[in-house]
C-alpha cells in the first residue's frame, strides 16, 4: 500500500499534539493510504519531546526527528520534508489551524483529477489583529508586483504533495528559506482549496508581529532583485535632479550675483540625502548579507534525536 507522510513542525506544542494527533486520527479513519507521522520537534523548551516519545512507544505509525536547537519553521519542515519517505507528504501545522478534513479533498484531486500538489489557502483572517491582516495584504501586494513566482494571498503551509514534488523542493536547498516562494518556483499542477480561518485548538502563536516582518523581508530579497533596481534608479533619477538644479543655480549666480541665503533648506536637502544613501546602501547590504549566510553553506537543521 501506498504511504502518506505527515509532516508536522512542532515548536513548544505540548498542549496541542494530543489534540492533533486525535484529530488528524479521526478525519483520516477510512483514508486510503497508510499513514505515518512525522513530528519535527524544533528545539522546544517545553515537554513537546516527552509527549512524542509517549505517543511513538504507543503508536508505530508516530516518528519524531527533534532539532538540535529552535531553528525555525521554515528549516523544521525542511527536515521533515527530507527525512520523509512516503509517496504522498502532507505538510501542516500542529495547532490544528489546517483542518484535517481537507486531507481527503487533497488526495481526491491528486489521485482522480490529475494535480501532483494540493495547497491550501484562508479566504479571510477572522481572529487575526486587523494591523497585522493590514501588513499581510501589503506584503502580498508588494510580493504579486516584484517577485517572479506566483504568491496566492492567504496562502498557508498546509499542502499535500507527490513524491516528485517534494523531491524538487529538497532539491532547492537554501539556507535562506522562504517555503511560499519556493513552493510556487518549482511549479507542478496545483489545486488551491480555500478554507475559513481558524483559531488555534490551545497554545499560542510563536510569531511576533516583528518575526512577520521579518520573515517577508526574507521572502523579497530570496524572491526578487527588484529593490536593486529601484536604488539604482533613485540614484540616477536624484544626481539628474541635483545637475539640474546646479546648472540653475550657476546661470542664476551669473545674472544676479551670489547672496548666501537658503542655508536651512541646504541643510534639510543633505539630511534627506544623506538618509536615501544609507537607505540604499541597507538594501544592497540585506543582500549581501544574505548571500553571505548562503555562501557559508551551514546545514540547514541539525538532527539531535530521531525515531
Ligand atoms: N513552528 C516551528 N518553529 C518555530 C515557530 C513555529 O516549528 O520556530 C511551528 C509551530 O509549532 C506550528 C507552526 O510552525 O506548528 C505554525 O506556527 P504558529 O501556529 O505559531 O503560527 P501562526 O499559525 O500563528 O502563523
Ligand atoms: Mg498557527
Amino acid at each position: 500500500m501506498e504511504k502518506c507522510t505527515i509532516v508536522v513542525p512542532c515548536y513548544n506544542e505540548e498542549e496541542v499534539i494530543p489534540l492533533f494527533y486525535d484529530a488528524v486520527n479521526e478525519a483520516l479513519c477510512d483514508f486510503p493510504l497508510e499513514i505515518e507521522y512525522l513530528f519535527v520537534n524544533d528545539g522546544s523548551s517545553d515537554n513537546t519531546i516527552k509527549v512524542l516519545r509517549e505517543l511513538s512507544e504507543k503508536d508505530s505509525r508516530v516518528h519524531y526527528l527533534s532539532l538540535s536547537r529552535n531553528f525555525g519553521k521554515e528549516a523544521a519542515m525542511y527536515a521533515g520534508l527530507k527525512e520523509s519517505d512516503g509517496e504522498y507528504v502532507v505538510l501542516m501545522d500542529a495547532d490544528l489551524q489546517d483542518p484535517p478534513e481537507l486531507i481527503l479533498q487533497m488526495y481526491d484531486a491528486i489521485k482522480n483529477e490529475g494535480y501532483d500538489c494540493v495547497a491550501t489557502r484562508r479566504v479571510d483572517r477572522k481572529g487575526e489583529p486587523p494591523i497585522r491582516s493590514l501588513f499581510a495584504n501589503i506584503f502580498y501586494l508588494i510580493m504579486r508586483v516584484i517577485a517572479k513566482v506566483n504568491m496566492v494571498p492567504g496562502a498557508r503551509d498546509f499542502r499535500m504533495m507527490k513524491r516528485i514534488v517534494v523531491n524538487a523542493i529538497i532539491e532547492v536547498g537554501e539556507y535562506n528559506r522562504f517555503s511560499k516562494g519556493i513552493f510556487g518556483w518549482v511549479g507542478f499542477d496545483t489545486k488551491w482549496l480555500s478554507f475559513e480561518n481558524r483559531k488555534r485548538a490551545a497554545g499560542k502563536t510563536k510569531w511576533s508581529f516583528f518575526k512577520l516582518v521579518q520573515y517577508s523581508i526574507e521572502g523579497i530579497v530570496a524572491f526578487s532583485s527588484a529593490p536593486l533596481v529601484w536604488a539604482s534608479i533613485i540614484g540616477m533619477v536624484f544626481c539628474f535632479l541635483a545637475f539640474v538644479g546646479l546648472m540653475f543655480l550657476f546661470i542664476r549666480a551669473l545674472i544676479f550675483g551670489d547672496p548666501v541665503s537658503g542655508w536651512p533648506s541646504l541643510a534639510c536637502m543633505i539630511t534627506f540625502f544623506s538618509g536615501l544613501n544609507l537607505f540604499c546602501s541597507g538594501i544592497i547590504g540585506m543582500y549581501i548579507s544574505k548571500s553571505y549566510l548562503e555562501v557559508k553553506g551551514r546545514p540547514i537543521y541539525i538532527v539531535k534525536e530521531k525515531k
